[in-house]
Protein backbone atom coordinates (compact mmCIF):
# COMPACT_ATOMS: atom_id res chain seq x y z
CA UNK A 1 0.00 0.00 0.00
CA UNK A 2 1.44 3.45 -0.52
CA UNK A 3 2.41 5.71 2.23
CA UNK A 4 0.79 9.06 2.60
CA UNK A 5 1.96 11.93 4.01
CA UNK A 6 -1.68 13.82 5.40
CA UNK A 7 -4.33 11.59 4.50
CA UNK A 8 -4.98 8.95 7.29
CA UNK A 9 -5.41 5.27 5.83
CA UNK A 10 -8.13 3.71 8.16
CA UNK A 11 -7.37 0.58 9.72
CA UNK A 12 -10.83 -1.35 9.14
CA UNK A 13 -11.74 -1.90 5.71
CA UNK A 14 -9.70 -3.36 2.17
CA UNK A 15 -9.05 -1.82 -1.10
CA UNK A 16 -11.48 -2.32 -3.90
CA UNK A 17 -9.58 -4.19 -6.69
CA UNK A 18 -9.72 -4.42 -10.13
CA UNK A 19 -9.74 -8.44 -11.57
CA UNK A 20 -9.82 -8.75 -15.40
CA UNK A 21 -10.65 -5.30 -15.84
CA UNK A 22 -13.63 -5.85 -13.60
CA UNK A 23 -14.15 -4.49 -9.76
CA UNK A 24 -13.88 -7.02 -7.12
CA UNK A 25 -15.81 -4.64 -4.01
CA UNK A 26 -14.99 -5.86 -0.60
CA UNK A 27 -18.06 -5.75 2.20
CA UNK A 28 -16.19 -3.37 4.10
CA UNK A 29 -14.47 -1.35 1.36
CA UNK A 30 -12.20 1.66 2.20
CA UNK A 31 -13.67 4.72 -0.08
CA UNK A 32 -11.85 7.87 -0.32
CA UNK A 33 -13.97 11.49 0.19
CA UNK A 34 -13.85 14.85 -0.06
CA UNK A 35 -16.11 17.69 0.97
CA UNK A 36 -15.77 20.24 -1.26
CA UNK A 37 -15.83 24.09 -1.04
CA UNK A 38 -19.16 26.40 -0.10
CA UNK A 39 -21.86 24.13 0.56
CA UNK A 40 -19.75 21.14 -0.06
CA UNK A 41 -19.32 20.35 4.20
CA UNK A 42 -23.25 20.37 4.39
CA UNK A 43 -24.33 18.24 1.61
CA UNK A 44 -21.30 16.06 2.08
CA UNK A 45 -22.75 15.84 5.71
CA UNK A 46 -26.54 14.87 4.72
CA UNK A 47 -25.36 12.38 2.28
CA UNK A 48 -22.71 10.62 4.00
CA UNK A 49 -25.86 10.26 6.32
CA UNK A 50 -28.05 8.98 4.06
CA UNK A 51 -25.49 6.45 2.33
CA UNK A 52 -24.37 4.57 5.45
CA UNK A 53 -27.89 4.14 6.88
CA UNK A 54 -29.17 2.49 3.55
CA UNK A 55 -26.14 -0.10 3.79
CA UNK A 56 -26.95 -0.65 7.17
CA UNK A 57 -30.34 -0.93 6.94
CA UNK A 58 -29.87 -3.26 3.38
CA UNK A 59 -26.96 -5.40 5.35
CA UNK A 60 -27.34 -5.28 8.86
CA UNK A 61 -24.39 -4.57 9.21
CA UNK A 62 -22.83 -7.37 6.80
CA UNK A 63 -21.24 -4.40 4.94
CA UNK A 64 -19.92 -1.14 5.48
CA UNK A 65 -18.47 1.83 3.65
CA UNK A 66 -14.96 3.28 5.47
CA UNK A 67 -14.73 6.38 4.49
CA UNK A 68 -11.33 7.50 3.88
CA UNK A 69 -10.81 11.76 4.01
CA UNK A 70 -9.04 12.97 0.99
CA UNK A 71 -8.09 16.90 0.30
CA UNK A 72 -8.53 18.65 -2.61
CA UNK A 73 -9.92 22.87 -2.84
CA UNK A 74 -9.76 24.36 0.43
CA UNK A 75 -9.41 21.38 2.29
CA UNK A 76 -6.28 20.62 0.14
CA UNK A 77 -4.95 24.67 1.22
CA UNK A 78 -5.41 23.98 4.94
CA UNK A 79 -3.74 20.34 4.84
CA UNK A 80 -0.67 20.77 2.47
CA UNK A 81 1.99 23.63 1.43
CA UNK A 82 0.50 27.01 0.75
CA UNK A 83 -1.19 27.09 -2.75
CA UNK A 84 -1.72 23.31 -2.92
CA UNK A 85 -5.21 22.45 -4.58
CA UNK A 86 -5.04 19.55 -5.71
CA UNK A 87 -2.03 17.58 -4.13
CA UNK A 88 -0.11 14.43 -5.48
CA UNK A 89 -1.26 12.10 -3.13
CA UNK A 90 -5.20 13.11 -3.95
CA UNK A 91 -4.92 11.50 -7.26
CA UNK A 92 -2.70 8.56 -6.06
CA UNK A 93 -5.30 8.26 -3.59
CA UNK A 94 -8.24 7.64 -6.31
CA UNK A 95 -6.28 5.70 -8.18
CA UNK A 96 -5.10 3.17 -5.64
CA UNK A 97 -8.99 2.72 -4.08
CA UNK A 98 -10.74 2.82 -7.16
CA UNK A 99 -13.94 4.55 -5.97
CA UNK A 100 -14.65 7.68 -4.72
CA UNK A 101 -16.74 10.66 -4.15
CA UNK A 102 -16.30 14.43 -3.80
CA UNK A 103 -18.31 17.53 -3.00
CA UNK A 104 -17.98 20.68 -5.67
CA UNK A 105 -14.87 22.82 -5.60
CA UNK A 106 -14.49 26.57 -6.61
CA UNK A 107 -13.47 26.97 -9.92
CA UNK A 108 -11.61 30.51 -11.44
CA UNK A 109 -13.80 32.32 -13.96
CA UNK A 110 -12.14 35.19 -14.51
CA UNK A 111 -8.76 37.05 -15.62
CA UNK A 112 -8.09 37.83 -11.64
CA UNK A 113 -4.88 36.63 -10.20
CA UNK A 114 -6.53 35.53 -6.98
CA UNK A 115 -9.22 33.35 -5.99
CA UNK A 116 -10.97 33.11 -2.90
CA UNK A 117 -11.98 29.53 -1.69
CA UNK A 118 -14.52 30.00 0.74
CA UNK A 119 -16.81 32.67 -1.23
CA UNK A 120 -15.25 32.65 -4.92
CA UNK A 121 -14.52 36.01 -5.24
CA UNK A 122 -11.97 36.45 -7.61
CA UNK A 123 -9.75 39.59 -7.12
CA UNK A 124 -5.96 41.15 -8.27
CA UNK A 125 -2.92 42.38 -6.70
CA UNK A 126 -3.20 44.59 -4.15
CA UNK A 127 -0.68 47.73 -4.77
CA UNK A 128 1.64 44.93 -6.35
CA UNK A 129 1.68 42.46 -3.28
CA UNK A 130 -0.46 38.99 -2.89
CA UNK A 131 -3.60 40.19 -1.43
CA UNK A 132 -4.07 38.98 2.59
CA UNK A 133 -7.56 38.68 2.87
CA UNK A 134 -11.02 38.36 0.85
CA UNK A 135 -11.90 41.83 -0.43
CA UNK A 136 -15.65 39.75 0.01
CA UNK A 137 -15.98 37.52 2.80
CA UNK A 138 -12.74 38.72 4.86
CA UNK A 139 -11.21 34.98 4.59
CA UNK A 140 -7.15 34.54 4.16
CA UNK A 141 -7.91 31.77 2.13
CA UNK A 142 -6.96 33.09 -1.50
CA UNK A 143 -4.68 31.22 -3.41
CA UNK A 144 -3.15 31.86 -7.03
CA UNK A 145 -5.53 31.48 -9.98
CA UNK A 146 -5.30 27.83 -10.54
CA UNK A 147 -6.99 25.62 -13.57
CA UNK A 148 -9.92 23.91 -12.70
CA UNK A 149 -9.16 21.28 -9.83
CA UNK A 150 -12.56 19.10 -11.54
CA UNK A 151 -10.98 19.21 -15.24
CA UNK A 152 -7.20 18.65 -13.48
CA UNK A 153 -8.88 15.51 -12.09
CA UNK A 154 -10.80 13.90 -15.23
CA UNK A 155 -7.47 14.48 -17.00
CA UNK A 156 -4.87 13.19 -14.75
CA UNK A 157 -6.96 10.47 -13.82
CA UNK A 158 -8.14 9.74 -17.11
CA UNK A 159 -11.69 9.83 -15.98
CA UNK A 160 -13.05 9.88 -19.94
CA UNK A 161 -16.55 8.99 -19.06
CA UNK A 162 -18.92 11.90 -17.72
CA UNK A 163 -22.00 10.07 -16.86
CA UNK A 164 -25.04 11.88 -16.08
CA UNK A 165 -28.28 9.95 -15.79
CA UNK A 166 -31.54 12.54 -15.90
CA UNK A 167 -34.65 11.21 -14.90
CA UNK A 168 -37.79 12.82 -13.00
CA UNK A 169 -38.59 12.31 -9.63
CA UNK A 170 -42.44 12.37 -8.78
CA UNK A 171 -43.59 15.37 -7.07
CA UNK A 172 -40.79 17.44 -8.17
CA UNK A 173 -41.74 20.83 -9.74
CA UNK A 174 -39.90 21.23 -13.60
CA UNK A 175 -41.32 23.35 -16.42
CA UNK A 176 -42.39 20.29 -18.74
CA UNK A 177 -45.95 19.05 -19.33
CA UNK A 178 -44.57 15.61 -19.41
CA UNK A 179 -41.76 15.12 -17.03
CA UNK A 180 -42.19 11.40 -16.78
CA UNK A 181 -41.24 10.59 -19.99
CA UNK A 182 -38.11 11.82 -19.61
CA UNK A 183 -35.40 8.89 -18.63
CA UNK A 184 -32.14 9.32 -20.12
CA UNK A 185 -28.05 8.92 -19.23
CA UNK A 186 -25.57 11.21 -20.49
CA UNK A 187 -22.24 9.76 -21.73
CA UNK A 188 -20.20 12.98 -22.21
CA UNK A 189 -16.50 12.54 -23.32
CA UNK A 190 -14.57 14.06 -20.33
CA UNK A 191 -10.93 14.72 -21.60
CA UNK A 192 -10.63 16.73 -24.96
CA UNK A 193 -12.31 18.88 -27.01
CA UNK A 194 -12.14 22.83 -26.45
CA UNK A 195 -11.24 21.25 -22.21
CA UNK A 196 -7.96 20.04 -23.36
CA UNK A 197 -7.00 23.50 -21.89
CA UNK A 198 -4.66 24.48 -25.24
CA UNK A 199 -5.87 28.55 -25.56
CA UNK A 200 -3.63 31.03 -26.88
CA UNK A 201 -4.34 35.01 -25.15
CA UNK A 202 -5.05 37.44 -27.42
CA UNK A 203 -1.79 39.60 -27.75
CA UNK A 204 0.57 37.01 -26.48
CA UNK A 205 3.75 36.19 -28.50
CA UNK A 206 2.06 32.70 -28.35
CA UNK A 207 -0.93 33.63 -29.96
CA UNK A 208 1.16 35.60 -32.73
CA UNK A 209 3.07 32.24 -33.74
CA UNK A 210 0.37 30.04 -33.89
CA UNK A 211 -1.99 33.03 -35.71
CA UNK A 212 1.05 33.40 -38.40
CA UNK A 213 1.28 29.45 -38.90
CA UNK A 214 -2.47 29.31 -39.82
CA UNK A 215 -2.90 32.10 -41.45
CA UNK A 216 0.81 32.14 -43.75
CA UNK A 217 1.82 28.28 -43.63
CA UNK A 218 -1.86 27.01 -43.53
CA UNK A 219 -3.42 29.68 -45.61
CA UNK A 220 -6.62 30.05 -42.97
CA UNK A 221 -8.02 33.94 -42.17
CA UNK A 222 -9.35 35.30 -39.46
CA UNK A 223 -9.09 38.44 -37.49
CA UNK A 224 -5.28 38.86 -35.92
CA UNK A 225 -6.92 40.23 -32.64
CA UNK A 226 -8.43 36.51 -31.78
CA UNK A 227 -7.90 34.40 -28.67
CA UNK A 228 -6.98 31.12 -30.24
CA UNK A 229 -8.16 27.75 -28.80
CA UNK A 230 -7.55 24.53 -29.92
CA UNK A 231 -10.23 21.24 -30.29
CA UNK A 232 -8.42 18.24 -30.64
CA UNK A 233 -11.10 15.20 -30.69
CA UNK A 234 -9.37 11.65 -31.40
CA UNK A 235 -10.47 8.13 -32.30
CA UNK A 236 -9.02 7.06 -29.28
CA UNK A 237 -10.80 9.34 -27.06
CA UNK A 238 -13.73 8.87 -28.74
CA UNK A 239 -14.42 5.75 -29.46
CA UNK A 240 -13.81 4.18 -25.71
CA UNK A 241 -16.49 6.69 -24.70
CA UNK A 242 -19.03 5.08 -27.39
CA UNK A 243 -17.80 1.72 -26.54
CA UNK A 244 -18.70 2.47 -22.58
CA UNK A 245 -22.39 4.12 -23.85
CA UNK A 246 -23.30 1.23 -25.61
CA UNK A 247 -22.48 -1.29 -23.47
CA UNK A 248 -23.94 0.64 -20.40
CA UNK A 249 -27.03 0.07 -23.31
CA UNK A 250 -26.28 -3.11 -23.47
CA UNK A 251 -26.00 -3.84 -19.48
CA UNK A 252 -29.16 -2.23 -19.16
CA UNK A 253 -31.43 -3.59 -21.65
CA UNK A 254 -31.38 0.34 -22.91
CA UNK A 255 -33.51 1.04 -26.70
CA UNK A 256 -30.97 2.63 -28.30
CA UNK A 257 -27.67 4.58 -28.27
CA UNK A 258 -27.99 8.52 -29.32
CA UNK A 259 -24.15 10.27 -30.86
CA UNK A 260 -24.40 13.31 -30.67
CA UNK A 261 -22.49 16.03 -32.24
CA UNK A 262 -22.06 19.06 -34.35
CA UNK A 263 -20.58 17.27 -37.68
CA UNK A 264 -22.42 19.59 -40.27
CA UNK A 265 -20.14 22.15 -38.84
CA UNK A 266 -16.74 20.79 -37.08
CA UNK A 267 -16.27 17.70 -39.96
CA UNK A 268 -13.32 16.52 -38.57
CA UNK A 269 -13.75 16.46 -34.91
CA UNK A 270 -17.89 16.31 -34.19
CA UNK A 271 -18.03 14.62 -37.46
CA UNK A 272 -15.35 12.24 -37.31
CA UNK A 273 -16.82 11.17 -33.60
CA UNK A 274 -20.11 10.59 -35.05
CA UNK A 275 -18.16 8.39 -37.54
CA UNK A 276 -16.06 6.61 -35.10
CA UNK A 277 -19.38 6.04 -33.12
CA UNK A 278 -20.69 3.87 -35.55
CA UNK A 279 -17.35 2.12 -36.70
CA UNK A 280 -17.27 0.66 -33.26
CA UNK A 281 -20.57 -0.18 -33.13
CA UNK A 282 -20.63 -1.69 -36.03
CA UNK A 283 -16.81 -3.65 -35.58
CA UNK A 284 -17.76 -4.44 -31.97
CA UNK A 285 -21.23 -4.96 -31.51
CA UNK A 286 -22.35 -5.90 -34.72
CA UNK A 287 -24.53 -8.57 -33.45
CA UNK A 288 -26.06 -6.18 -30.59
CA UNK A 289 -26.67 -3.50 -32.74
CA UNK A 290 -28.74 -1.73 -35.50
CA UNK A 291 -28.08 1.25 -36.67
CA UNK A 292 -30.83 3.91 -38.11
CA UNK A 293 -29.67 3.56 -41.82
CA UNK A 294 -30.43 -0.22 -41.64
CA UNK A 295 -33.75 -0.11 -39.50
CA UNK A 296 -34.83 1.40 -42.25
CA UNK A 297 -33.00 -0.32 -45.35
CA UNK A 298 -33.64 -4.08 -43.69
CA UNK A 299 -36.16 -3.87 -41.45
CA UNK A 300 -38.82 -1.87 -42.43
CA UNK A 301 -38.22 0.87 -39.65
CA UNK A 302 -39.31 -1.92 -36.73
CA UNK A 303 -36.22 -2.34 -34.53
CA UNK A 304 -35.85 -6.43 -33.89
CA UNK A 305 -36.43 -7.34 -30.55
CA UNK A 306 -33.05 -7.87 -27.86
CA UNK A 307 -31.11 -5.16 -30.66
CA UNK A 308 -29.79 -1.98 -29.75
CA UNK A 309 -30.51 1.32 -32.08
CA UNK A 310 -27.11 3.38 -32.54
CA UNK A 311 -28.57 6.83 -34.44
CA UNK A 312 -27.09 10.23 -34.15
CA UNK A 313 -28.28 13.84 -34.04
CA UNK A 314 -26.95 16.99 -34.44
CA UNK A 315 -26.62 18.65 -31.34
CA UNK A 316 -28.81 21.77 -31.77
CA UNK A 317 -31.75 19.53 -32.94
CA UNK A 318 -31.20 17.17 -30.01
CA UNK A 319 -31.92 20.17 -27.49
CA UNK A 320 -35.56 20.26 -29.41
CA UNK A 321 -36.00 16.42 -29.64
CA UNK A 322 -35.22 16.11 -25.76
CA UNK A 323 -37.85 19.00 -25.16
CA UNK A 324 -40.68 17.51 -27.89
CA UNK A 325 -40.37 13.80 -27.96
CA UNK A 326 -37.68 12.68 -25.08
CA UNK A 327 -39.38 9.23 -24.81
CA UNK A 328 -37.44 8.58 -27.90
CA UNK A 329 -33.88 8.85 -26.24
CA UNK A 330 -32.29 6.77 -23.78
CA UNK A 331 -28.54 6.62 -23.73
CA UNK A 332 -26.50 9.69 -25.26
CA UNK A 333 -22.57 9.89 -26.47
CA UNK A 334 -21.34 13.16 -26.92
CA UNK A 335 -18.06 15.26 -27.07
CA UNK A 336 -17.05 17.44 -23.75
CA UNK A 337 -18.78 20.68 -24.65
CA UNK A 338 -22.14 19.84 -26.35
CA UNK A 339 -22.34 17.41 -23.72
CA UNK A 340 -21.80 19.84 -20.79
CA UNK A 341 -24.57 22.17 -21.86
CA UNK A 342 -26.66 19.12 -23.03
CA UNK A 343 -26.45 17.73 -19.79
CA UNK A 344 -27.55 21.26 -17.82
CA UNK A 345 -30.64 21.55 -20.01
CA UNK A 346 -31.87 18.11 -18.94
CA UNK A 347 -31.28 18.14 -15.52
CA UNK A 348 -33.51 21.27 -15.90
CA UNK A 349 -36.32 20.15 -17.88
CA UNK A 350 -36.80 17.57 -15.01
CA UNK A 351 -36.16 20.28 -12.16
CA UNK A 352 -33.00 21.73 -11.77
CA UNK A 353 -29.17 20.99 -11.01
CA UNK A 354 -29.92 20.60 -7.64
CA UNK A 355 -31.01 16.57 -8.18
CA UNK A 356 -28.73 15.88 -11.03
CA UNK A 357 -26.19 13.28 -9.97
CA UNK A 358 -22.98 12.37 -12.16
CA UNK A 359 -20.20 10.54 -12.23
CA UNK A 360 -16.30 10.58 -13.56
CA UNK A 361 -15.48 7.03 -14.51
CA UNK A 362 -12.31 6.02 -16.27
CA UNK A 363 -10.66 1.91 -16.62
CA UNK A 364 -8.90 2.11 -13.58
CA UNK A 365 -11.12 4.19 -11.33
CA UNK A 366 -14.40 6.11 -10.79
CA UNK A 367 -15.14 9.39 -9.00
CA UNK A 368 -18.56 10.09 -8.74
CA UNK A 369 -19.46 13.99 -7.38
CA UNK A 370 -22.42 16.74 -7.47
CA UNK A 371 -23.27 18.52 -10.69
CA UNK A 372 -23.90 21.76 -9.38
CA UNK A 373 -21.30 23.76 -7.69
CA UNK A 374 -20.38 25.48 -4.31
CA UNK A 375 -23.43 27.32 -4.50
CA UNK A 376 -20.96 30.25 -2.45
CA UNK A 377 -23.59 32.23 -0.83
CA UNK A 378 -25.15 29.22 1.01
CA UNK A 379 -21.89 28.47 2.57
CA UNK A 380 -22.47 26.71 6.19
CA UNK A 381 -25.72 27.93 6.17
CA UNK A 382 -27.41 24.19 6.22
CA UNK A 383 -29.66 25.52 3.38
CA UNK A 384 -29.13 24.14 -0.34
CA UNK A 385 -30.43 20.52 -1.47
CA UNK A 386 -28.06 17.47 -0.73
CA UNK A 387 -30.06 15.88 -3.59
CA UNK A 388 -27.29 15.98 -6.47
CA UNK A 389 -25.05 14.20 -4.51
CA UNK A 390 -27.19 11.65 -2.64
CA UNK A 391 -28.08 10.17 -5.88
CA UNK A 392 -24.34 10.66 -7.01
CA UNK A 393 -23.73 8.17 -3.91
CA UNK A 394 -26.51 5.90 -5.59
CA UNK A 395 -24.71 5.46 -8.30
CA UNK A 396 -21.62 5.05 -6.66
CA UNK A 397 -23.54 2.03 -4.87
CA UNK A 398 -24.47 0.65 -7.79
CA UNK A 399 -20.73 1.00 -9.17
CA UNK A 400 -20.42 -1.02 -6.23
CA UNK A 401 -23.03 -3.62 -7.22
CA UNK A 402 -25.19 -2.64 -3.87
CA UNK A 403 -28.34 -1.89 -5.84
CA UNK A 404 -30.63 -3.17 -2.43
CA UNK A 405 -29.04 -0.24 -0.65
CA UNK A 406 -28.97 1.94 -4.06
CA UNK A 407 -33.24 1.52 -4.35
CA UNK A 408 -33.86 2.18 -0.46
CA UNK A 409 -32.71 5.81 -1.24
CA UNK A 410 -34.34 6.42 -4.39
CA UNK A 411 -37.58 5.25 -2.88
CA UNK A 412 -37.06 7.27 0.46
CA UNK A 413 -36.10 10.33 -1.59
CA UNK A 414 -39.28 10.14 -3.67
CA UNK A 415 -41.32 9.63 -0.76
CA UNK A 416 -39.50 12.75 0.98
CA UNK A 417 -40.60 15.02 -2.07
CA UNK A 418 -43.91 13.56 -2.63
CA UNK A 419 -44.33 14.19 1.03
CA UNK A 420 -43.75 17.62 0.28
CA UNK A 421 -40.60 18.50 2.87
CA UNK A 422 -38.09 19.86 0.80
CA UNK A 423 -35.29 22.07 0.39
CA UNK A 424 -35.73 25.91 -0.32
CA UNK A 425 -35.25 25.35 -3.99
CA UNK A 426 -37.99 23.17 -4.46
CA UNK A 427 -40.30 24.82 -1.61
CA UNK A 428 -39.75 27.70 -3.46
CA UNK A 429 -41.32 26.22 -6.23
CA UNK A 430 -44.35 23.88 -4.82
CA UNK A 431 -47.72 25.11 -3.02
CA UNK A 432 -48.32 23.65 0.41
CA UNK A 433 -44.45 22.37 1.15
CA UNK A 434 -42.50 22.53 4.38
CA UNK A 435 -38.84 24.09 4.00
CA UNK A 436 -36.26 21.61 5.27
CA UNK A 437 -32.33 22.33 6.08
CA UNK A 438 -30.27 20.00 4.36
CA UNK A 439 -29.46 17.87 7.36
CA UNK A 440 -33.24 17.50 7.92
CA UNK A 441 -34.05 16.51 4.81
CA UNK A 442 -30.92 14.00 4.91
CA UNK A 443 -32.77 12.94 8.46
CA UNK A 444 -36.14 12.42 6.27
CA UNK A 445 -34.82 10.64 3.59
CA UNK A 446 -32.83 7.94 6.09
CA UNK A 447 -36.34 8.14 8.29
CA UNK A 448 -38.11 6.60 5.00
CA UNK A 449 -35.84 4.03 4.61
CA UNK A 450 -36.36 3.13 8.32
CA UNK A 451 -39.93 2.83 7.71
CA UNK A 452 -39.48 0.89 4.71
CA UNK A 453 -37.42 -1.79 6.78
CA UNK A 454 -39.89 -2.24 9.59
CA UNK A 455 -42.57 -2.59 7.06
CA UNK A 456 -40.61 -5.22 5.15
CA UNK A 457 -39.79 -6.95 8.43
P1 LIG B 1 -23.46 26.89 -8.54
O1 LIG B 1 -22.54 26.78 -7.40
O2 LIG B 1 -23.94 25.62 -9.14
O3 LIG B 1 -24.71 27.76 -8.03
C1 LIG B 1 -25.57 28.46 -8.88
C2 LIG B 1 -26.96 28.45 -8.30
O4 LIG B 1 -27.55 27.17 -8.49
C3 LIG B 1 -27.04 28.69 -6.79
O5 LIG B 1 -26.94 30.04 -6.46
C4 LIG B 1 -28.39 28.08 -6.51
O6 LIG B 1 -29.45 28.90 -7.07
C5 LIG B 1 -28.36 26.85 -7.39
N1 LIG B 1 -27.77 25.68 -6.69
C6 LIG B 1 -26.52 25.18 -6.82
N2 LIG B 1 -26.38 24.12 -6.02
C7 LIG B 1 -27.55 23.94 -5.39
C8 LIG B 1 -28.02 23.00 -4.43
N3 LIG B 1 -27.25 22.02 -3.97
N4 LIG B 1 -29.27 23.16 -3.98
C9 LIG B 1 -30.07 24.13 -4.43
N5 LIG B 1 -29.69 25.04 -5.33
C10 LIG B 1 -28.44 24.94 -5.80
O7 LIG B 1 -22.82 27.77 -9.72
P2 LIG B 1 -21.90 29.06 -9.65
O8 LIG B 1 -22.43 30.00 -8.60
O9 LIG B 1 -21.78 29.48 -11.03
O10 LIG B 1 -20.50 28.50 -9.19
C11 LIG B 1 -19.94 28.64 -7.88
C12 LIG B 1 -18.57 27.98 -7.86
O11 LIG B 1 -18.70 26.56 -8.09
C13 LIG B 1 -17.64 28.50 -8.96
O12 LIG B 1 -16.36 28.58 -8.45
C14 LIG B 1 -17.75 27.43 -10.03
O13 LIG B 1 -16.66 27.41 -10.89
C15 LIG B 1 -17.84 26.18 -9.17
N6 LIG B 1 -18.42 25.00 -9.87
C16 LIG B 1 -17.95 23.78 -9.49
C17 LIG B 1 -18.50 22.63 -10.05
C18 LIG B 1 -17.98 21.28 -9.58
O14 LIG B 1 -17.22 21.22 -8.62
N7 LIG B 1 -18.35 20.19 -10.22
C19 LIG B 1 -19.53 22.72 -10.98
C20 LIG B 1 -20.00 23.98 -11.33
C21 LIG B 1 -19.45 25.12 -10.75
P3 LIG B 1 -30.30 30.00 -6.28
O15 LIG B 1 -29.34 31.04 -5.86
O16 LIG B 1 -31.27 30.45 -7.31
O17 LIG B 1 -30.96 29.37 -5.14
Amino acid sequence: MTSYKKIQVPQEGQKIELKNGKLSVPDFPIIPFFAGDGTGPDIWRATRHVLDQAIKTAYSGKKKIVWMEIYAGLSALKNYDKDTVLPQETLDAINEFRVAIKGPLTTPVGGHKFVCLVCSAEQNEDNGRRPEKCVKCGSEWLTPRFRSVNVQLRQKLDLYACVRPVRWFKGVPCPVKEPEKFNIVIFRENTEDVYAGIEFENGTPEQKKVYDFLTKEMGKKFNPDSGIGIKPISKTGSQRLIRMAIQYAIDHQKPSVTIVHKGNIQKFTEGAFRDWGYEVAKTEFRDKIVTEAELWDKHNGKLPAGKILIKDRIADQTFQQLLLRPDEYSVLATPNLNGDYISDAAAAQVGGLGIAPGANIGDKAALFEATHGTAPKYTDKDMVNPGSLILSGVMMLEHLGWQEAANLIVSALEQTIQDKTVTYDLERQMTGAKKLKTSEFGEAIARHMGKAASVAA
